[in-house]
């Protein structure tokens, strides 16, 4: 297929500043549940393609499902961009590379029937809803998609890669009288099936969860020292922090260029922060990025000090930096652009009991229930809470929600654990959302946050 795709641009290789196709053979299944009843069941087979040519400074993205008609949609293409472009394109160099990554799978989802793939998510749900008479409803759903996608530029680049993702989520409603309490979790594999056959406690414990929220009341709104679960902390980093240090935003923004200069010292120097694709079949894992870049570690925040940007071709050419493989594309019908991949704060010296003891009154904040952030601004609702009181955990409490500035925030983390975690989760950016990506951190400590409460 590669051979096929490089016969293919070989024409027009010359006719543009940049051209490349990207073409994604993929099957997948999906089954869902809500409350007792299946929801949905999904088996599709896809081929989909993308063309980017770059003329002058100006890009265009032509999609394609059929190879049979690839010459015109690549004319199309270049004809596109030489309408736009009226300037200078500006890309990163990088070395042309032909590879191939193979997935090395376990047990394979795609020979495992769509009866037991069914049965395996039905009892889960079936535990959610036994678990509680006050459990209200349910949502579970059971995914798994392999794909191949092809990649070839006018650079000289050819690469071949797979891509297994497996995965299973469960939430829970939980009702008493007027007090409604969510519960979600969710398991994610790279290479195996068998991460379905073993979620019975993960399962119970978010029903539990969600019904032990049911005694929450709801917290007196103040400033409190926050202690952050490594899911939070994760969430916090990837959200608030983690957009804006994606090359694009800061390109575009002449406020974020100054407060993110590289070199400036923005937190304790325990703080290092990590996006890094090379750890081995996380979401956010892979070997190349959607522009043919390899991945690599990179450390957005070290030692307390702005290190690094996440970039694409065109991010890296037009800032004078060097590419970091962030280029990524929801499916082949989607441009890349910069977004992140496994993203996390890396683990400190403390434990969670020294972080609690040095609180007198204060918040532990668990997990996520939503959230938003604008500019350097954000709000998190947390989907559990519980006061500390005199260095102890204490009654659970509702409605927690955070809010601040990101910086500010930043500056006011005091401590971080050594019991870091990654956790699966999905991005949005730019009308492609549900990208896998992997957040991560341990606990984390944080002084005068802004709690909202009732
Ligand atoms: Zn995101």
């Amino acid at each position: 297929m590669q051979d096929q795709l490089q016969t293919a641009i070989a024409p027009y290789c010359k006719s543009v500043d940049y051209l490349e196709v990207r073409l994604e053979q993929s099957e997948s299944t999906s089954i869902s549940f809500q409350g007792a009843s299946l929801h949905a069941v999904d088996r599709n087979f896809g081929l989909a393609g993308g063309i980017r040519a770059c003329h002058k400074g100006g890009w265009s993205f032509v999609t394609f499902n059929d190879i049979s008609d690839l010459s015109d949609r690549i004319e199309a293409a270049i004809s596109q961009a030489k309408l736009i472009g009226n300037a200078q394109t500006e890309l990163a160099q990088v070395t042309p590379i032909q590879a191939e990554v193979k997935v090395n799978i376990g047990n394979d989802p795609r020979g495992i029937s769509l009866t037991r793939k069914r049965e395996i998510l039905e009892r889960y749900n079936q535990m959610l809803l036994d678990f509680d008479p006050r459990i209200q409803t349910t949502r579970t759903g059971y995914r798994d998609r392999f794909g191949t996608t092809y990649f070839v530029n006018s650079r000289g680049s050819a690469i071949a890669q797979e891509r297994l993702d497996v995965s299973g989520s469960f939430g829970v409603i939980a009702r008493n009288n007027g007090t409604v309490r969510q519960g979600f979790d969710s398991a994610h594999s790279r290479t195996d099936f068998d991460i379905m056959q073993s979620l019975d406690r993960m399962v119970l414990e978010t029903a539990e969860r969600a019904v032990r929220q049911l005694e929450a009341q709801p917290l007196k709104g103040g400033q409190y020292s926050v202690i952050l679960d490594p899911y939070l902390a994760g969430v916090f980093i990837h959200e608030a922090f983690g957009h804006l240090s994606e090359a694009d935003f800061v390109y575009e923004n002449p406020r974020m260029q100054e407060l993110l200069t590289l070199g400036k010292s923005i937190a304790i120097p325990e703080l290092n922060v990590v996006d890094d694709a090379t750890i081995p079949d996380l979401p956010g894992s892979m070997v190349y990025d959607d522009e043919g870049v390899p991945t690599q570690r990179k450390y957005l925040i070290k030692d307390g000090i702005l290190n690094q940007r996440m970039h694409s071709l065109e991010t890296a050419g037009k800032l004078h930096e060097q590419p970091t493989g962030n280029a990524r594309a929801l499916t082949a019908s989607f441009p890349p652009i910069v977004r992140m991949t496994n993203t996390a704060i890396e683990p400190g010296s403390q434990t969670f009991e020294q972080m609690l003891s040095g609180v007198d009154e204060g918040v532990y904040a668990v997990r996520m229930l939503g959230g938003q952030t604008n500019g350097e601004m954000f709000t998190f609702a947390a989907a559990e809470g519980y006061m500390i009181r005199d260095g102890k955990l204490a009654e659970p409490v509702s409605d927690v929600t955070l809010s601040g500035n990101v910086f500010q925030t930043l500056k006011d983390i005091d401590a971080i654990a050594s019991d870091a975690v990654y956790r699966n989760g999905g991005c949005g950016k730019g009308g492609q959302s549900g990208l896998p990506v992997s957040v991560g951190g341990p606990h984390v400590r944080i002084r005068n946050v802004v709690v909202g409460g009732r």
